[in-house]
């Protein structure tokens, strides 16, 4: 028999979760953000579920061959650009849009000799600092783009520090709007967070979201069920549905006295007889080697907690509510780690938020080793 471990990704709720961003768009076009794997889901698993967005995003241009060979003839964006001259050749090749966020660059297309041949996405670096041209330099770079042959429509993009907390997108969408008033092209800034907090299905929302919506929008996140806030709660206010779950099985269980220790490095101590299972499943798997005893795990359809370490290819619980509750807690017994799985779910941010992380980093992290099944 197989080690007891499973992953299912749910084609579903991808669906329902494209929907629900597309909802929010209002009119917006809808990119699919398919970057890292399709946040550890796989490309070619989701494709059939995306296929309904406007086009996908991601930074990877093996992944981009990937969405090609699949049959996507629709646009596809590299949110980082080109790292090199070489990549200009394949966005060629396979009709990539890419955006332009630094002047090397520019200089690289300026060597580029097919007309028209490059559809790009020039990014304003409107005070998160990571990418993007400067509020000064912006313009400069945009005549420099429009002098050259090789360059096609060019389109306007930023990216935002803090749509998922304060102080919000204020100061951020003014830099933009500033940036590029009066010049031509279509607009993108939204992420998963903006969208959700500012776009047309937002209750607290007064103004026209227009604006902030632009041509396209970019979920990541969202369309994954996880919360671009990091809090469960938003993920459900916004009925966002689990795309990956994460099951195993009670591999073994021991009965401990009072006072008895738990796992590697003693940490958990027993305060009164215990029934511990020991799980299938570890930081080997993409379980976060940080979560610390009381992180929440559905074992029998009962909610309970991890005790003790995390290990490579184990974690240990309390059954102890699970038999309260008149299961069986034993050899055997399903237990769900995240996601949704018969009557039961748990958030993959609850799990997170005890280990100081994001539902991103664990959907990311999750581990080659673990098999995955598509529904
Ligand atoms: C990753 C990414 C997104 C999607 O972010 P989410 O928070 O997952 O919605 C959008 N835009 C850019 C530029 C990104 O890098």
């Amino acid at each position: 028999m197989p080690r007891p471990i499973q992953a299912t990704i749910s084609l579903d709720s991808l669906r329902h979760n494209l929907a629900r961003a597309r909802s929010a768009a209002g009119g917006a076009r809808v990119w699919a953000v398919v970057k890292a794997n399709a946040y550890g889901h796989g490309v070619e698993r989701v494709f059939p579920a995306l296929r309904g967005a406007d086009g996908f995003a991601l930074l990877d241009l093996a992944e981009a061959e990937t969405l090609r060979a699949l049959g996507w003839g629709g646009p596809i964006l590299l949110l980082e650009g080109c790292f090199g001259l070489e990549d200009l050749a394949t966005c060629e090749r396979l009709n990539l849009w890419h955006v332009v966020h630094d002047p090397a660059q520019i200089h690289w297309l300026a060597s580029r000799r097919k007309p028209r041949a490059h559809r790009v996405f020039l990014k304003l670096n409107s005070g998160m600092n990571r990418l993007g041209f400067t509020p000064e330099q912006y313009r400069v770079a945009w005549q420099r783009l429009q002098e050259l042959p090789a360059v096609g429509a060019v389109s306007h993009m930023t990216h935002f520090a803090t749509a998922d907390c304060e102080p919000g997108i204020g100061e951020a969408l003014e830099r933009f709007e500033s940036a590029v008033d009066g010049l031509p092209g279509e607009r993108s800034l939204c992420n998963s967070a903006a969208l959700l907090r500012y776009g047309v299905q937002e209750p607290a929302r007064r103004e026209d979201p227009s604006a902030v919506l632009g041509d396209w929008v970019r979920p990541g996140i969202a369309l994954y069920g996880g919360s671009p806030t990091g809090a469960h709660a938003d993920a459900q206010r916004w009925e966002l549905r689990p795309t990956m779950n994460l099951l195993t099985r009670i591999i073994g269980v021991q009965q401990v006295e009072a006072g008895a220790l738990v796992g590697y490095g003693a940490t958990f101590r027993a305060e009164r007889p215990m029934r511990i299972g020991v799980a299938a499943v570890g930081y080997a798997d993409g379980y976060p080697r940080h979560a610390p005893t009381g992180t929440p795990i559905v074992v029998d359809g009962v909610r309970t907690r991890l005790v003790g370490r995390v290990s490579m290819d184990m974690v240990m619980v309390d059954l102890d509510p699970v038999r309260a509750a008149g299961r069986a807690a034993d050899i055997g017994s399903p237990v769900l780690c995240w996601g949704r799985h018969l009557d039961s779910e748990l958030g993959i941010d609850e799990v997170a938020e005890p280990s100081g992380t994001l539902g991103y980093e664990l959907m990311c992290a999750l581990a080659r080793r673990v098999p995955v099944q598509v529904v």
